[in-house]
């Protein structure tokens, strides 16, 4: 029996392993997690959850469990995953597939100030920050905020869907827990009732997470959106449907 190995943690992922379910309900799929997340909303499938222990690991757990094809659908910003799925694949002949949502497009309305990274966006906040203190919202993830916390005329709201640690947290920052998606209308109301002034912002894409550059787009307020990093080599699908056509071609 073919088998597919899976890596997620996104949405898309779980949409991606439901549909493959419903087209090829003969297929074998292990949906891999890092297990950073408790209580992750999961599809039927098997489950396997923790790191692979890099490229060799990875490569192993290949060959070892008989994997027919690797579908890469993390998320974009988890860059070293993914250069490990490519380099795995590569080594041992496995076909794999990268399946990413497309990024978002900056629109007509929106006020975009691009960072490459995470400290680049703090220069950013440094520099509007310069004239008048600001209230940011930082929707960057817990793991990212460390460039964010000597700014010093900000004060932070960090949304997370865990609580993050003490140290990880800028001095003085509120956390709001919340899992998405967002839609507009929570977002314009969640930026008004914060009386946030600047929005930190992953290019994630799809329309969990959209709600927050719609309503910064009607509010005329200022996204720092930080770039994603680059994906390794390969082949990049951005939907599920594409997903599905490429196993087809594989199997
Ligand atoms: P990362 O930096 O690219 O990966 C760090 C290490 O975590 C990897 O080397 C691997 O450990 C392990 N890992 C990551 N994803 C895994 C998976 N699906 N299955 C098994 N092991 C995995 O990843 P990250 O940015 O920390 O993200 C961790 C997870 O959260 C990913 O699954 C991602 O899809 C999800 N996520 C990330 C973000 C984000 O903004 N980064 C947002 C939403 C969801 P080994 O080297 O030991 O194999």
């Amino acid at each position: 029996m073919a088998r597919i190995l899976v890596l997620g943690g996104t949405d898309l992922a779980n949409a991606f392993v439901t549909a493959l379910r419903v087209a090829h309900p003969d297929l074998e799929i292990v949906l891999s997690l890092a297990g950073r997340t408790r209580n992750p909303k999961l599809p039927d499938c098997v489950i396997r959850t923790g790191g692979f222990g890099g490229t060799e690991g990875l490569a192993a757990y290949l060959r070892e469990e008989g994997i027919t094809a690797l579908v890469d659908a993390t998320h974009p910003y988890a860059a070293q995953i993914s250069a490990n799925a490519a380099k795995a694949a590569s080594e041992t002949g496995t076909p794999s597939l990268h399946l990413v949502r497309p990024a978002w497009e900056q629109a007509s309305g929106d006020n975009w100030h691009h960072a490459q990274d995470y400290e680049e966006a703090a220069r950013h906040l440094d520099a509007l920050s310069q004239t008048h203190p600001l209230t940011v919202f930082l929707t960057v993830g817990r793991q990212e905020l460390k460039p964010f916390h000597s700014l010093m005329n900000c004060t932070h709201v960090a949304r997370s869907v865990e609580q993050p640690d003490a140290a990880e947290l800028p001095p003085g920052a509120r956390v709001v827990l919340a899992r998405g998606p967002f839609r507009e209308e929570h977002e314009m109301a969640f930026l008004k009732d914060n009386a946030i002034d600047v929005i930190v912002s992953k290019n994630s894409g799809g329309t969990a997470t959209y709600g927050k550059i719609l309503a910064a787009r009607s509010l005329r307020m200022p996204v720092v959106m930080v770039a994603r990093p680059p994906l390794p080599e390969g082949e990049i699908v951005g939907y599920v449907e594409s997903a599905l056509t490429w196993v087809e071609r594989i199997l």
